[in-house]
């Protein structure tokens, strides 16, 4: 019995999926017509498939599990769990209209045509916004629609907002914030449950240990204990004497959130030598 999850067939989410299932010690060939793979070291049977069906695959029970952006998983609707965020493909989707146009606030929508490849989020945007516009569902290449005259607005997919730029259009207003996400089918059999138990365990001290670097330093002893508040560590941090007598070095980890701050402080209390080392897996 084989845990199957879908990933996609090509495209955004396709190189940070199968980096996240490696790091994960999984490991699965995949040529570039491959449409299903084995894993040899964990029982998983990879599907690929284009992003827009997996919601559905996965609610069908055709996959058990998939990786996929929210903003497809609230698109589609489908009776589906939302297991884990997973940190990558980060996007927004956003309100845009042409730069000349003065929006001063949502209400300007009232009556315009927008054109969208989400007109489910966007629809139900605009009721709680109590506005009254004309969606015009697009599959691509929704970012021209304003240019050649088939919409006011649109409402699409932004990360850097660099191809809004080069449609002549600006960002006026996100809709919703998305990131890729692990999803499952409802009625999983209590095998499967478990061998996504394995799967979310791997996954979590893999986005753990991308959060946290490993630091080495060396201080004088009688500055440990000012260091050791700066960097507790998991339990504490390890202390190993040096040969130079009245000094040591201190083993820790570090949260990348507030790192350059972090060490701004280890070198007033006179750290020296501050060695910073990735860390592959991370578990609690
Ligand atoms: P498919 O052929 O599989 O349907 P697609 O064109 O729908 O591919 P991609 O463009 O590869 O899909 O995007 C997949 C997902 O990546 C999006 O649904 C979204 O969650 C995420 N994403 C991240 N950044 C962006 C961006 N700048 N533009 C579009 N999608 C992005
Ligand atoms: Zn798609």
């Amino acid at each position: 019995m084989k845990l199957k999850i879908a990933i996609q067939k090509s495209g955004r989410l396709l190189d940070d999926s199968l980096k996240l299932l490696r790091e994960c010690s999984i490991d699965f060939n995949n040529g570039p017509n491959k449409l299903r793979s084995e894993a040899y070291n964990f029982p998983l049977e990879v599907l690929f498939l284009r992003d827009d069906d997996i919601p559905q695959y996965v609610a069908d029970g055709v996959a058990d599990i998939g990786i996929v952006g929210e903003n497809v998983v609230l698109e589609k609707k489908q009776d589906i769990r939302i297991v884990e965020q997973l940190g990558f493909a980060k996007c927004r989707l956003s309100l845009a209209v042409p730069k000349a146009d003065d929006f001063d606030s949502v209400s300007f929508l009232d009556g315009k045509r927008i054109a969208t490849s989400y007109p489910v989020i966007l629809q139900q945007f605009l009721d709680d916004n109590n506005i009254q516009a004309e969606i015009h569902e697009l599959s691509g290449s929704v970012e021209i629609a304003p240019g050649i005259g088939l919409a006011d607005a649109i409402c699409d997919l932004v990360s850097s907002g660099s191809t809004l730029f080069l449609n002549g259009l600006k960002e006026v207003g996100v809709v919703l914030k998305s990131e890729a996400v692990l999803i499952s089918n409802q009625n999983l059999t209590d095998e499967k449950e478990k061998l996504l138990s394995k799967l979310l365990f791997r996954i979590r001290s893999v986005k753990k240990s991308r959060k946290h670097k490993y630091i080495l330093l060396n201080a004088p002893n009688d500055k440990l204990e000012a260091i050791c508040k700066i960097i507790p560590g998991m339990r504490s941090p390890s202390i190993i004497p040096l040969t130079i007598p009245g000094w040591s070095s201190l083993h820790s980890v570090v949260n990348e959130d507030d790192f350059w701050n972090i060490i701004e402080n280890l070198k007033e209390q006179g750290a020296e030598g501050i060695l910073v080392a990735p860390i592959e897996k991370m578990i609690l």
